[in-house]
């Protein structure tokens, strides 16, 4: 945990206690830190007490917000929009800082590089690719932030060491003195405008990390999308990145081949990684190289590294492969977006799909369709999902989603098509069902082994 001592007798509240503000909670006790925290949750409070914390309602008109030093903020809470949180108003009135966990480990760990990911899609992909770069380059390395591990539980690093952390556009928001040797922006598309009031505000959130770089040539920018262009076009020593353009100066991947035109080469062909199907994929590959770039990396440890990476659950992860058939759980494509990246890889596709539906359905993935052999429905979304298909595409009522991998994996093998692929990308949460998309995942994989163990 990294230390805190500068927090010693300090003041400070914290607001909601999901895991990264029960860890900040933690860390900033153990620097000496008085601290009194608060959630709405009356089970979390309790746990809370129980574990020696001082609890105390921060909306109570009483408490004294004047003798606060910081306001430690959870970013799962809306502060500002779709309107303003009483507490954090307060707070601001009085000039007290509101930050997240991310800011405090900035200030316990100034020594240490850090590489700052946001974008709208490919976040979770792109951080633990870098990681993984950077590890098998010899470095020293805690990846984490709103992805895996909270900030304030990662180990405490020194100049020798580098976090990667995945920021979301809350936590870039909730940051003060942070400062970062790498900055990237992967793509923004509209997501969470509630929370920002509006597409631009979403946008502004995002860009401010490129205000906190320590030097101008750290920003990698995705050029994809007509949000990122804007940006590059204030940032004139950044890099930029693209998978649809070989742009003249950067990093482009279009054909699928990664060049970097700073060096004028050719350095991997990302058609070959098993682990980062699709063109969304080779925008994350090529962000990826782009930090471990700026970091010193060589470019063809990168390329080497990128073979290696094991890829992330839930996410086209290639579960089992048994008699020419792969079994591929894209279970984190909750909406119809997500399922487009995955099924647009495939082109015999059994598609698992159905639970609670999206606004849209799956209308959206209509030019996919030619590829889909078969669609098995399940959870509530199936009904739904049978009328958009009807006449487009083969499909069946499987109910749940065991019955739906028997019943695919028997079509699969039945029709005998050379790169058939059962996939659960189902466009839809999971609650409906499941306890969560990674659960969902779970029981799939759970279902293709003991399918495929009692086929053996
Ligand atoms: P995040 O952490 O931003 O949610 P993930 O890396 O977990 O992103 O990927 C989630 C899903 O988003 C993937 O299953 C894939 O369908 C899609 N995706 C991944 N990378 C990209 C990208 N660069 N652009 C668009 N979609 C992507």
């Amino acid at each position: 945990m990294p230390g805190l001592a500068a927090m010693n007798g300090k003041q400070v509240a914290v607001m909601g206690l999901g895991k990264s503000g029960a860890s900040a909670a933690r860390a900033l006790l153990a620097g000496g830190a008085r601290v009194v925290v608060w959630d709405d949750n009356a089970e979390a409070r309790r746990q809370a007490a129980g574990q020696g914390l001082h609890v105390a309602d921060l909306a109570d008109a009483a408490f004294d917000f004047a003798a606060l030093d910081l306001l430690l903020w959870s970013p799962g809470i809306p502060h500002t929009h779709p309107r303003p949180h009483p507490v954090a108003s307060r707070a601001r009135a009085l000039g007290v800082p509101l930050v997240c966990d991310v800011e405090l480990l900035a200030r316990a760990c100034p020594e240490a590089r850090y590489v700052g990911i946001t974008g709208t899609n490919g976040k979770s992909t792109t951080t633990t690719l870098i990681a993984h770069v950077l590890k098998s380059a010899g470095l020293t390395v805690a990846v984490g932030g709103n992805l895996g591990i909270p900030a304030l539980d990662l180990p405490a690093l020194g100049a020798e060491g580098v976090y990667v952390l995945e920021l979301s556009s809350y936590q870039l928001e909730l940051l003060d003195r942070a400062r970062f040797d790498v900055a990237l922006l992967l793509n923004v598309t509209p997501d969470h405008l509630a929370r920002h009031g509006g597409i631009e505000g979403y946008f502004a959130a995002k860009a401010s990390l490129f205000d906190r770089l320590k030097r101008p040539d750290g920003a990698l920018v995705g050029a994809d999308d007509a949000y990122g262009r804007r940006l590059l076009a204030r940032l004139p020593a950044a890099t930029p990145f693209s998978v649809e353009d070989a742009l003249p100066a950067g990093i482009h991947a279009e054909t699928g081949l990664l060049v970097d035109e700073r060096l004028g080469e050719t350095v991997a062909d990302l058609t070959t990684l098993p682990t980062l199907p699709g063109r969304h994929n080779w925008q994350n590959a090529c962000a990826a190289y782009g930090a471990a770039r700026a970091l010193g990396v060589a470019p063809t440890a990168i390329r080497d590294a990128f073979a290696s990476y094991p890829g992330l659950a839930h996410r086209q992860e290639l579960v089992a492969e048994s008699d020419g058939v792969r079994y591929v759980n894209d279970s984190k494509a909750t909406n119809a977006d997500a399922a487009e990246k995955a099924m647009r890889c495939y082109r015999h596709i059994y598609w698992i799909a159905g639970g609670q539906a999206k606004e849209g359905g799956i209308d959206s993935l209509a030019p996919l369709f030619p590829s889909v052999v078969r669609a098995f429905l399940i959870g509530e979304a199936a009904t739904a999902f049978a009328r958009t298909l009807e006449g487009k595409a083969a499909y069946e009522q499987c109910g749940t989603l065991e019955v739906a991998v028997a019943r695919a994996r028997a079509r699969a093998l039945a029709y005998g098509h050379p790169d058939a692929v059962v996939l659960l990308s189902p466009a839809c949460a999971s609650w409906d069902q499941f306890k969560s998309f990674e659960h969902r995942g779970e029981v799939f994989r759970a279902r293709v082994n003991a399918l495929l163990g009692g086929a053996a």
